[in-house]
């Protein structure tokens, strides 16, 4: 079905990024996802196609305008091209600039924004510490000013992009305990005191780097504090709607894969007498994968019109994304089991896809976290 809120101009966008992930990445899925690590230069290519530069200004190497269906245009097609690891790592950027953006100073805007968001640079997010992700308002990680500095001490896991990056966004505590004690630094990679270790054997995601940070007596300019001080928490919420919103896209194209995938395979496969497809069971679950993905679909669109009108709808993306990563799990099981043993093999798409639908469950706002907002948002 065409989707109802389709320009030329979003749908050629669409097909440019569907175009650069076939010819681009999906041919060194594997052997990248195997080597758990691809070359610099994809972070280039996929950046010279705009992908993270909506709502920033072509000052600072952005695309100028913004659009909701595009971000998830780009989101989704990503997603399709069955390969998380490196949507993660090209996109970890995506849910920083538009912090550095909005609240960094002028000098960082114009130094760190277009090399990042052109690709020769990486940027990463760092809110999730040792202690806990889900709360977010119990960061523990803290900066004090001294003099013309601030000294930051702590320390940040799972920050996705956090081995390569150049330059981060971090939370840390500036005040009393709490959601209003928190403030947003920009931290750059060679600050001394700063330094980073690799997570590995992750359960997918395999070709992303994932790091833990540390900040001992870590002293930053104080010019890199974004924003007000202790006003970090409301700025960290609402950029994890735009985070969540991309996730959701991205799952609405993992699960469209994986139904893609089971169709084909269900169409040659051929077990008593007949193609798989002609049996009802399986005839059932690509009926059921294809009223999730519809679901997915209308409610993601029906998002992008609301934020295009410049409304925020955090109740919405909340149970989107909950929703979303219930059916991405749904129609990725379905899929595997379709595959028979032959989904059990490394290297499938929906093989790949099995094993990252956890993340999408966990980052960005738990499944149960987005319930929790969903219900507050209720008034509850
Ligand atoms: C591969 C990967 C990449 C990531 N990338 C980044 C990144 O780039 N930047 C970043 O800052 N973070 C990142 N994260 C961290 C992610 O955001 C956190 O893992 C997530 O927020 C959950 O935090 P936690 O793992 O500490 O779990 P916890 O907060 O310890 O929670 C554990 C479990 O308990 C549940 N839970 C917690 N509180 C409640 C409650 N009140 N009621 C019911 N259940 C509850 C949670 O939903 C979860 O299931 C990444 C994580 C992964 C796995």
């Amino acid at each position: 079905m065409r989707n109802p809120f389709d320009t030329d101009e979003r749908r050629a966008f669409r097909e440019s990024v569907a175009r650069f992930v076939k010819q681009e990445i999906e041919p060194h899925a594997d052997a990248w996802d195997e080597a758990g690590t691809f070359p610099w230069e994809v972070h280039e290519k996929a950046c010279a196609l705009g992908l993270f530069g909506f709502g920033i200004d072509e000052a600072y190497g952005g695309n100028g305008f913004d659009d909701a269906f595009m971000r998830c245009a780009c989101a989704e097609e990503l997603g399709y091209g069955g390969i998380g690891g490196v949507i993660a790592s090209i996109g970890c950027r995506s849910i920083m600039v538009g912090l550095v953006a909005g609240f960094a100073n002028e000098d960082i805007k114009r130094r760190a924004l277009p090399e990042i968001l052109s690709g020769r640079r990486g940027g990463a997010l760092g809110v999730t510490e040792p202690s806990g992700g889900s709360d977010v308002a119990a960061v523990q990680t803290r900066a004090v000013r001294q003099g013309d500095e601030w000294v930051l001490n702590g320390s940040k896991t799972f920050i996705t992009g956090g081995m390569h990056a150049s330059h981060y966004v971090i939370a840390a505590r500036t005040g009393a305990e709490g959601g209003a004690g928190l403030s947003l630094f920009f931290v750059d990679a060679d600050a001394p005191g700063f330094t980073r270790s690799a997570l590995e054997r992750k359960m997918g995601w395999w070709s992303s780097d994932t790091a833990t940070l540390y900040f001992d007596d870590c002293r930053i300019p104080a010019s890199h504090l974004m924003g007000e001080q202790d006003k970090g928490f409301a700025l960290a919420m609402n950029n994890f709607n735009y985070e969540r919103l991309f996730m959701c896209a991205q799952m609405l194209g993992m699960a469209r894969r994986c139904m893609d995938e089971a169709v084909a395979y269900a169409g040659q496969r051929r077990t008593f007498g007949k193609p798989l497809i002609k049996h009802q069971v399986i005839r059932h679950k690509v009926a059921d994968m294809s009223s999730r993905i519809d679901a997915m679909e209308a409610l993601i669109n029906q998002i992008c019109w609301l934020v295009n009108e410049d409304r925020m709808p955090v109740a919405e993306i909340s149970k989107a994304k909950f929703f979303c990563s219930t059916a991405l799990e749904f129609c990725a099981n379905e899929a595997m089991q379709i595959f028979g043993g032959a989904g059990y093999l490394r290297g499938h798409p929906v093989e790949r896809i099995y094993r990252e639908t956890k993340v999408m469950a966990i980052g960005g706002g738990s499944a149960e976290i987005m319930r929790d907002l969903a219900v507050r948002q209720m008034g509850l």
